[in-house]
């Protein structure tokens, strides 16, 4: 059972699923959902971040009050691994992208109201 043929790298680094079920350094087995082996503490694969509630809330806040960094954080958290850390990136974005529009139809309002305004304080003028 030693001869066995290794496992092609280059398919388990092209797969997400965590296949190696052996610490690459002291090839005991292991559980491919472990972090660390448990035998000589060698990281299987990277943590997914968790991240709390607070952050989140600030994240979200922040995504809503500046628009275009939030595209920033959201595709960073995207290239986290876990689900969570995706989760909260396709929120990040879907938020940057519903503040950005609502920005833009605040100010296009704005700006309407203002030109309307002008416009008719210039009209009063003429009209004099
Ligand atoms: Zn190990």
């Amino acid at each position: 059972m030693e001869n066995e043929p290794p496992i092609s790298t280059a398919v388990l680094s092209s797969t997400n699923e965590p296949s190696p079920s052996q610490c690459p350094a002291c090839h005991v087995m292991i559980r491919p959902s472990d972090y660390f082996c448990f035998n000589c503490g060698k990281e299987i694969q990277e943590k997914p971040r968790v991240t709390s509630l607070l952050t989140q809330i600030v994240l979200y806040i922040g995504c809503l009050l500046l628009p275009p960094l939030g595209i920033i954080w959201g595709v960073r958290y995207l290239r986290y691994k876990g689900r969570q850390s995706k989760i909260i990136g396709i929120i990040a974005i879907v938020l940057t992208i519903i503040s950005l529009v609502v920005s833009i139809v605040i100010a296009k309002n704005f700006f309407d109201n203002l030109s309307k305004a002008v416009n008719e304080q210039y009209s009063k003028q003429l009209g004099f």
